[in-house]
């Protein structure tokens, strides 16, 4: 029977600790969620955050512009939270309508307050292997393997999916840490041979049941980061879990791996951007 990584447990023990941390600041931590338009999976996940934040002690406003909204309002608004010293973090719930550019909206948040890491200096910084922050997923997955003990020096990663919010990042924090990186998408041939060889398999493409038995080996770890919603309200991963599951070292459940673990980094970089900015105020 496979370990199972519990990213719920471990969100759980480690907000505590950002309790205590948030606690010691001379500052309300504080963060802008930014959304346009109304995509039902965004108002699930953005509902998430609020609950989470609400759970630690960090303020959320957020801020939900109708779908033909001008770029220029959402910048200028994004500017004045750039310069609000209450404010410690913005982001972008992602993705925005196709009317409205996102590399735009994006660069204009300060990299100081960019607690998604996607403005184009946190992201070289990451490629530069000079890491100020971590995108909240690709924290989220590091965390996890660092809370079970799971080394990245020297192994054999395979990272399914190659998007510059899950895919991209993730490789190059795994490079940054020493791990031999093979990056698939949807182009790649014979995929089940470059599944089947790692040591480290992260599944994030956005396609459930992609991951079967015969793509998986004995002693591997499995991280799932698939979340599609079945149904009414059935999330389900990328791996076929329960087929899986009795045949390797460990595996994240879907719900409750790197969901919580994504929610809980976002919140932590927060924290840290909040302590920075305190620093520069002292
Ligand atoms: P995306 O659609 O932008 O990218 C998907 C990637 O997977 C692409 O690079 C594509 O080439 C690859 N891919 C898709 N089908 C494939 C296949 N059959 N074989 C090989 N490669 C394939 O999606 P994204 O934003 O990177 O998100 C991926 C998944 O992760 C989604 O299900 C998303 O909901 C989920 N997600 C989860 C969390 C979390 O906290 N757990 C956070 C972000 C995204």
């Amino acid at each position: 029977m496979a370990k199972i990584l519990d990213g719920k447990k471990v969100s759980s023990e480690r907000a505590a600790e950002l309790v205590k941390k948030i606690q010691k600041l001379s500052v309300e931590p504080k963060l802008i969620i930014i959304q346009v338009g109304d995509l039902k999976e965004s108002n699930t996940y953005i509902k998430h955050k609020i609950d989470f934040a609400k759970k630690v002690g960090i303020i959320t406003e957020h801020k939900k512009y109708q779908e033909n909204i001008s770029e220029q309002e959402v910048i200028a608004d994004i500017l004045k939270y750039n310069a609000d010293p209450a404010i410690h973090g913005v982001i972008v719930q992602l993705p925005l309508p196709r009317n409205i550019h996102t590399g735009e909206i994006v660069e204009s948040i300060d990299p100081k307050k960019d607690v998604d890491c996607l403005t184009s200096k946190n992201i070289k910084l990451l490629f530069d292997e000079t890491e100020a922050i971590l995108p909240a997923t690709t924290k989220g997955i590091v965390t996890l393997l660092q809370y079970y003990d799971i080394d990245l020096k020297g192994k054999r990663v395979t990272m399914i999916g190659e998007s510059s919010l899950v895919g991209r990042p993730t490789t190059l924090a795994l490079l940054n840490r020493m791990a031999t990186v093979t990056v698939c998408h949807t182009h790649t041939v014979q995929l089940k041979e470059e599944t089947k060889r790692a040591d480290i398999l992260i599944v994030a493409a956005g396609s459930p049941g992609l991951i079967t038995p015969k793509h998986v080996s004995k002693n591997q770890i499995i991280i799932d980061v698939g979340i599609t919603v079945k149904g009414k309200n059935k999330i389900v991963g990328d791996v076929e879990y329960e087929k899986v599951k009795d045949m390797v070292q460990a595996i994240t459940p879907v719900p409750g791996g790197v969901g919580p673990m994504t929610v809980l980094s976002l919140f932590e970089n927060v924290v840290d951007a909040a302590t920075a900015q305190q620093k520069t105020i002292l």
